[in-house]
């Protein structure tokens, strides 16, 4: 009769630790999701490099990969 209960509480464990490592992959896109978003890829106006727009500076005109090529674009 012990027999049957130490194989009850493993099968126990077997299925706990089974719906744990189920849960897993589902906890991992809840923390995918708290991630930002990707920043937007724009196109530097005057040397026409595509870089992410948090890089970039934005002129009147558009975006540029660097502050001196808005200068040299926009005096
Ligand atoms: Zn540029």
């Amino acid at each position: 009769m012990k027999f049957v209960w130490v194989l009850l509480v493993v099968l126990a464990g077997v299925w706990l630790w089974r719906s744990s490592r189920q849960s897993d992959p589902r906890l991992h896109r809840e923390n995918e999701a708290v991630e930002p978003p990707p920043l937007d890829m724009v196109r530097c106006t005057l040397c026409s490099v595509h870089f992410p727009s948090g890089d970039g500076v934005q002129g009147n005109k558009g975006w540029y990969c660097s502050a001196d090529h808005r200068q040299r674009a926009e005096p």
